[in-house]
């Protein structure tokens, strides 16, 4: 009985094992690892860290999400990868073998050596970081503090985070300056269009978020940030330092022979095979350039991720049924958005750039549908029409003190 094992169930393993799932062939036994036990949909992680929406929403749980007896699904850290003896190894011990590989680790954050930044610098990737990032806020509001929370890193994910900062400390009272974004290079949300960067700096300017570009940061300890800015060395206590500057491929694939492009991950064929591995698909943050013309590297999204998630089901079927994989992998882009608070966002869909309200509904209606399933769709939509986030807040303490 061939046996095909998916490691990593994010936006690209994930959707792809469901989608192999629903059109299985006959025989074949699937085993899926990861070392979490909940999907993280990372586009609405801010929802979660606003309050607006429950774990359940934006982290579900994986047992939820693989039809029972489908495929087993095992939890654990994959600590190596041998794709010619065709087995996993996991941490504990235990060794997987597989006929067919589908491999979707994503990406790790990147510290770039900065003295003090894994230990001090909180990255926002996963449910755990949203959540730590939540609990130190909360003890910061306890406290009465009032220093501000610095973002390190002017990218997609830095100043969407800046926004739902800035929404969360201005909920909580406190004037002033709430939120700084360092950002390494000149201007920020390199590789969005023009339209896009022009009207987020207009809502930074209208949140009060300070912005300083050209910033080197030296280094993060347990109450700051250091930094260089025009020549001059400076730095400024920080409730919290949220690090965003940038991911690289998991280490996971450093031992796979394959060729290898820095930050970008690994070169694949456009049918998403490992070249010279073809019963080995590797998809998501982990691949660089599909194909063999070396051109510009496909994006680190999530929907990059769920186009090849498609590609790889089908092909890995086709493998299993004809030993041929013939689907090919482009990348279509379909649009760009930016969460500014609960009820505004910007969109650029094909060119076309909007924001405020429209463009929240744009960017709502463009994630339900990409939601795993019906369960997790409905109760996204109830509790976006539901109470907001501080009437949900007291309705939990009404609770509490009820019980
Ligand atoms: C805060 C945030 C917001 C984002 N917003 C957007 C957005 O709006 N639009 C967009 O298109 N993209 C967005 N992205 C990018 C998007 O999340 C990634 O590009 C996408 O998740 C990549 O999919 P993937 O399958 O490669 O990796 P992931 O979705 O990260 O999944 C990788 C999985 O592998 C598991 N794993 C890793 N290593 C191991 C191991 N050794 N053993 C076992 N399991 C392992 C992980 O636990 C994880 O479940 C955002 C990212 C972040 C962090």
């Amino acid at each position: 009985m061939a046996h095909v094992v998916f490691v990593g169930l994010g936006f690209g393993g994930l959707y792809a094992l469901r989608k192999f799932l629903d059109d299985r062939p006959e025989g074949v036994r699937v085993t899926a690892i990861d070392r979490r036990d909940r999907f993280v949909f990372t586009p609405l992680l801010y929802e979660y860290l606003a309050g607006e929406l429950d774990p359940d929403v934006v982290a579900p749980r994986l047992e939820t999400l693989v039809p029972e007896g489908e495929a087993e699904v095992v939890r654990g850290e994959v600590s190596a990868v041998d794709v010619r003896a065709r087995e996993v190894r996991l941490a504990g011990g235990r060794t997987i073998g597989f006929d067919v590989l589908v491999l979707a680790p994503g990406s790790v954050p990147a510290f770039h050596g900065v003295k003090g930044a894994e230990q001090h610098g909180l990255p926002f990737y996963s449910f755990e970081d949203a959540e730590r990032l939540r609990t130190t806020l909360r003890v910061r509001a306890w406290a009465g503090g009032t220093q501000p929370a610095c973002v390190v890193g002017g990218g997609v994910v830095g100043i969407e985070l800046a926004f739902a900062l800035s929404e969360l400390l201005g909920r909580e009272g406190g004037g002033g300056e709430q939120v700084v974004v360092l950002e390494a290079l000149g201007d920020i949300l390199g590789g969005m269009s023009d339209g896009l960067r022009k009207m987020a700096w207009s809502k930074l300017r209208d949140a009060g978020i300070r912005v300083r570009t050209d910033v080197r940061v030296l280094e993060v300890d347990d109450l700051g940030v250091t930094f260089r800015e025009g020549g001059k060395t400076e730095r400024f206590d920080a409730a919290v330092v949220a690090w965003t500057a940038g991911i690289q491929p998991s280490p996971l694939l450093r031992n796979l022979p394959a060729e290898w492009h820095g930050r970008h991950g690994v070169r694949v064929e456009r049918t998403l095979q490992l070249p010279g591995y073809p019963y080995v698909f590797v998809l998501g943050d982990a691949i660089s350039y599909p194909g063999r013309a070396v051109g510009s590297p496909i994006p680190d999204t999530a929907q990059a991720a769920l186009q090849q998630a498609d590609v790889c089901a089908a092909n890995v079927r086709d493998w299993l049924t004809t030993g041929l994989a013939q689907r090919e992998y482009r990348l279509n882009h379909q649009g760009d958005f930016l969460r500014v608070s609960r009820g505004a966002a910007i969109a650029d869909v094909r060119g076309v750039v909007l924001d405020g309200l429209a463009a929240a509904l744009a960017r709502r209606a463009a994630y339900v549908v990409r939601l795993p399933d019906w369960a997790v769709r409905t109760t996204a939509i109830r509790q976006w029409l539901g109470p907001g986030p501080e009437e949900r807040e007291e309705e939990r303490g009404e609770e509490r003190r009820a019980a």
